[in-house]
């Protein structure tokens, strides 16, 4: 099978007082050409720190990539030299944030910076690029490009704001999209309109997305493939559809029962009883067992592997060791 990108066994820690927190354990995750994966969790299950290590941007000392491999079209990023790196990072692969304005440069009008990657990465010159830029902000579903291009991120709103940085993210022709909670800050009719044109670069550019939210009415939306991450595993994966039909893992299916809640404007409203461990108290239990009403005594001794069942489906749960083993 053809991987555009593929983490494996990806381990990234940080060193705090008073201890290592494995932010990220032995997550692995493949995005093929032209696919859609969303990654779908809590906030701290290690979803956002998978993507920064991808994108190159776990801040040593105190961030580290422990272990395991980044590989974009077979190559691993972690072995890369820095020249080397840069022209893949926002070149090849692009990312954009739940809050926009962290990205952009508040001295510089959106044209400067919607025209210096062009010039720095496509070595097009400024007519070309400035050229390039009104095309772009028109794709975007900006209307009246050239009043945008002269102006400063502050005269801009939110959703018009995360429309440049997708402009940005795209500029270059990225054959990945990293997109981490694109829409979470917006209102539902903008979030509907940026998950609409998200879809079509893929119909249209065959670009591949992995896209990161807490929120499952985007992933039934947007997903070819669902990863679900708790504490920094991942517990759970799968297609979209046998994983909203069937899902296996307590976690999964506490997350899709909750999912009422979530189609109001919300917050991350889980109806999960219980909070997730605490990151530096982890033991050798199933980290999901103080809040599964399954729990057994194997999982207060033993935290279970991620297991292929049915339909490639994949699940880390003691209850289905039978049917894994059958699959086997
Ligand atoms: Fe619940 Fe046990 Fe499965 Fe963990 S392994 S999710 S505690 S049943
Ligand atoms: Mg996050």
């Amino acid at each position: 099978t053809n991987n555009l990108l593929h983490i494996r066994n990806l381990r990234t820690q940080f060193q705090t007082d008073e201890g290592v927190v494995k932010a990220v354990d032995d997550v692995s995750i493949r995005v093929r050409p032209g696919e859609i994966v969303c990654i779908v969790g809590e906030s701290g299950c290690g979803k956002s720190i998978t993507a920064l290590s991808v994108m190159g941007l776990i801040e040593e000392p105190v961030g580290q990539i422990a272990g395991g491999a980044i590989e974009f079209e077979g190559q691993n990023l972690l072995e890369l030299s820095r020249n080397h790196l840069r022209a893949i990072r926002g070149n090849e692969i692009s990312m954009i944030f739940q809050e926009p304005m962290s990205s952009l440069n508040p001295v510089l009008t959106i044209g400067e910076q919607l025209t210096e990657p062009l010039m720095i990465h496509r070595k097009l010159n400024r007519k070309v690029a400035r050229q390039r830029a009104l095309e772009l902000i028109t794709e975007v579903g900006i209307s009246r490009p050239e009043q945008i291009l002269r102006a400063y991120p502050h005269e801009l709103s939110g959703g018009m704001l995360q429309r440049i940085m997708i402009a940005i993210a795209i500029s270059c022709e990225p054959k990945l999209l990293i997109a981490d909670e694109p829409t979470t800050a917006l209102d539902v009719t903008i979030q509907a309109q940026i998950l609409d044109m998200l879809r079509s670069f893929r119909e249209k550019r065959g670009m591949s997305i992995l896209l990161i939210t807490h929120d499952l009415g985007v992933v039934a939306e947007m997903a070819d493939y669902v990863i679900v991450m708790y504490s920094g595993k991942v517990v759970e994966e799968g297609g979209v559809v046998e994983l909203f039909e069937n899902p296996r893992h307590p976690y999964t299916q506490g997350l899709l029962r909750s999912k009422p809640i979530m189609n109001q404007r919300q917050k991350a409203l889980y109806s999960i009883p219980g909070y997730v461990p605490n990151p530096l108290e982890l033991t050798e239990s199933c980290y999901f067992h103080d809040r599964c009403e399954h729990c057994m005594d194997i999982c207060r001794d033993r935290q279970p592997p991620l297991r292929e069942l049915e339909q490639g489906q994949k699940t880390a749960c003691w209850l289905y060791e039978k049917e894994a083993a059958a699959h086997v």
